[in-house]
């Protein structure tokens, strides 16, 4: 880093100047040749082989010909100039045309003459024809794979082109060759089996061949994704060493509920993720530690065990739920539970009275409220609690990491332990290096006896038969829900679909009572709808997406979304798991229009073909990128060039292991051997991961 070459500024370089600098600074952020040397190509051109003409086919890609000059003819007048250059090669003959820069073209393009062009060749009535092909004289040199750049408008407008960039690069190539530090040391690069740092740089702009292109990627990715495991796991050692948690050693509440109260036998792997959890809480270090399970896993009984855990040692518990619904929801069913062993559970959102809110701050200060359930309300300043022992966040990708931090910021001498559940599973590698620092815990098991719910996709002119199909559940006693698309509740159109659902259901079923629920309703009012629908007293629930995390009704068997293209895959995900909580076979249809996009197919053939919450979402990482499903807050956190965290599962696994032996071996890098990673790691403070804002 200290290399006084690498720290140059780009503006010193030939044919550069402050004009083109100050450009290259505003629009791609390249300040020296470092900088430079790490804009990487993203795409290259293979110019290696020259191609026949009589091989162009109608659909045909770039590419380079070498061709003899037949004869030049110049038409049209004034803006409506052309030049049309006949050439030929041993094989076929071609057209070469140009509209602008005519005069320059030919001049230089002389009749008889040999070039080798590249470009895309069209056909068109047994015609081939290549417009504005880069045309250059007949030399070995010419010849090769050429780096493509991603350049901004402003910089091509201004002439900072492809052929610009190549040209710098070269000079740079030039003057950095035996100045590139290897940051990785010897045992990880022949382990590995990567080439060496300043091969990788020097071929990803200028490769030899199309292998060394592929080599140098797998260097830099390798290198990439190590370091960056590598601070994931020094920072969750540097926590563990420095974060002091409580111990709750006892477990007598805990058995004593399994024993008596618990309403069925927990699944293998519900016992494993309380098994892992008592670990940490009974370990005197802090717990951070994720849990996801796909929708209807049962973690609600895994969070109340570990709340047995805190509670006995006298510490209380926070559990915070995205939305009202949400919360309203786990505080039922924690109360539930809690009653049997004469806990005290509390209840705060935003819409709590302030009367009530000053008697639940009270009850917490003094240590009577044994869990506080609620939404972001917990985290206001003014809710003291006398002894916070666990932090339970359901859903976590819905908080900003901002405020999971804000929680556990209450107690400062002995930090809480915490906890995240996620039903958006993700793949366990993305979830090791996303969350940076949390252990990740997983409930793969789905309560036994549960029927896979079968899904099907119906176009709007199969109402009738979904209508009789209506008819048939209710006839057979179970209940359904019909989800309209209301993804913002101030949409009036979506409203009115809404309501147009609600009023053709209710024409045609007129002796069945139907329930409608919507943001735009008191809550009082959906507090009675809901509870119409959950006593079985009304059959059909029409409603938007406010059920989708809320409740847990396990008489209604079929879920049907209508314009359920306009859904996100985990959010149809989570919709569907609304039924299926059985013991009957359960049905959802998405009701889509008929013309469909490419996406939408994907998303209704992923779900159609799978009840997999894993699965799902490993579609969905691939549909939409890991920064989006994280949500806003959360993309930004890695920025990383060359992997993709959908297909490089691979590669993140072989890099964690790797980190982790090397940190076992040696925490602090201060072997010998490990000495460059020391360096590097020091020195790039300023790397892919935005710490701040993981922890
Ligand atoms: P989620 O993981 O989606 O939050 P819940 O905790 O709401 O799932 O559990 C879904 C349903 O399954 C609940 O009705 C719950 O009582 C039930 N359940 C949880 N664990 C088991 C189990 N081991 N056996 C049977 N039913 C269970
Ligand atoms: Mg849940």
């Amino acid at each position: 880093m200290n290399n006084k070459i690498l720290q140059q500024k780009i503006e010193f370089l030939p044919g550069v100047g402050p004009k083109k600098s100050t450009l290259l600074n505003k629009e791609i952020g390249v300040y020296t040749i470092n900088d430079m040397l790490h804009y990487f190509p993203f795409r290259y051109e293979d110019r290696s082989k020259i191609r026949k003409l009589s091989e162009v086919t109608e659909k045909d890609f770039d590419g380079v010909f070498l061709v003899q000059v037949l004869k030049k003819t110049s038409s049209g007048l004034y803006n409506k100039k052309r030049l049309t250059v006949k050439v030929k090669d041993s094989s076929d003959y071609a057209e070469l045309i140009w509209f602008k820069g005519i005069k320059w073209i030919e001049n230089k393009v002389l009749i008889g003459k040999k070039y080798l062009i590249f470009g895309k060749p069209k056909l068109f009535n047994k015609t081939i024809s290549f417009t504005h092909p880069e045309t250059n004289e007949y030399q070995k040199k010419t010849l090769g794979i050429r780096p493509v750049y991603s350049l901004t408008e402003t910089l091509k407008k201004r002439f900072l082109n492809n052929r610009f960039f190549n040209k710098i690069i070269d000079e740079i190539l030039i003057k950095v060759k035996n100045n590139i530090k290897e940051n990785l040391p010897e045992h990880i690069i022949n382990h590995a089996r990567v080439i060496s740092r300043e091969e990788a740089l020097i071929n990803i702009h200028l490769p030899k061949n199309n292998k060394m292109i592929y080599q140098s990627i797998k260097r830099l990715k390798f290198e990439e994704l190590f370091f960056l495991q590598l601070q994931v796991l020094l920072l969750k050692k540097n926590r563990l060493d420095s974060f002091p948690g409580f111990s709750f050693k006892k477990n007598i509440l805990l058995s004593g509920f399994y024993k008596n109260h618990i309403p069925f036998e927990l699944t293998k792997a519900q016992k494993k993720v309380i098994k892992e959890c008592y670990k940490d809480m009974s370990s005197g270090k802090q717990m951070n530690r994720l849990i996801q399970g796909d929708v209807g896993s049962g973690k609600t009984i895994v969070a109340f065990m570990c709340m047995l855990i805190a509670i006995e040692g006298f510490g209380q518990v926070a559990f915070m739920a995205p939305t009202e619904v949400l919360a309203e929801q786990h505080f039922q069913s924690i109360n539930k539970y809690a009653n049997k062993l004469n806990l005290s559970v509390g209840f705060l959102t935003g819409s709590t009275k302030q009367k009530e809110r000053k008697l639940l701050h009270e009850n917490l200060i003094v240590g009577k409220t044994n869990i506080l359930v609620g939404t972001h309300a917990l985290i206001e300043k003014s809710v003291v609690f006398k002894n916070l022992g666990l932090v339970i966040i359901d859903e976590q990708h819905k908080f900003g990491v901002a405020q999971r931090a804000k929680l556990w910021k209450k107690k400062e001498l002995v930090y809480p332990h915490v906890l995240v559940m996620t039903a958006t599973p993700i793949p366990r590698t993305l979830a090791l290096t996303l969350y940076g620092d949390l252990d990740v815990s997983t409930i793969d098991e789905m309560p036994l006896g549960r029927k896979p719910i079968i899904t099907s996709h119906r176009f709007d002119n199969s109402r009738l038969k979904v209508l009789g199909f209506i008819n048939k559940t209710i006839e057979g006693g179970q209940q359904i829900y019909i989800v309209y698309p209301l993804i913002e509740e101030s949409k009036s159109k979506d409203y009115k679909d809404l309501m147009d659902g609600y009023n053709g259901i209710k024409k045609y079923f007129p002796s069945i009572p139907i329930g409608i629920l919507h943001g735009r309703m008191r809550s009082e009012d959906k507090d009675f709808e809901m509870k119409r629908f959950v006593e079985g007293k009304s059959k059909i629930l029409v409603s938007t997406t406010v059920i989708e995390v809320g409740v847990d009704v396990s008489n209604a068997t079929v879920m049907i979304i209508e314009s359920a293209e306009r859904f996100g895959l985990s959010q149809l995900h989570q919709l569907r798991g609304r039924v299926g909580r059985g013991k009957i076979q359960s049905y959802c249809i998405l009701m889509t229009k008929y013309k469909l996009s490419e996406n939408a197919k994907t998303r209704i053939k992923a779900l159609t073909n799978s009840s997999d919450g894993f699965e799902i979402s490993n579609i969905d990482l691939k549909i939409r990128g890991p920064g989006n499903m994280m949500g806003t807050q959360q993309s930004g956190v890695l920025d990383l060039k060359f992997t993709d965290l959908a297909k490089d599962t691979e590669v993140i696994s072989k890099t964690r292991l790797l980190a982790k032996k090397i940190i076992a071996n040696d925490p602090n890098l201060i072997k010998p051997e490990n000495k460059p990673l020391f360096l590097f790691i020091k020195n790039n403070k300023k790397t892919n991961v935005n710490w701040s804002r993981i922890s």
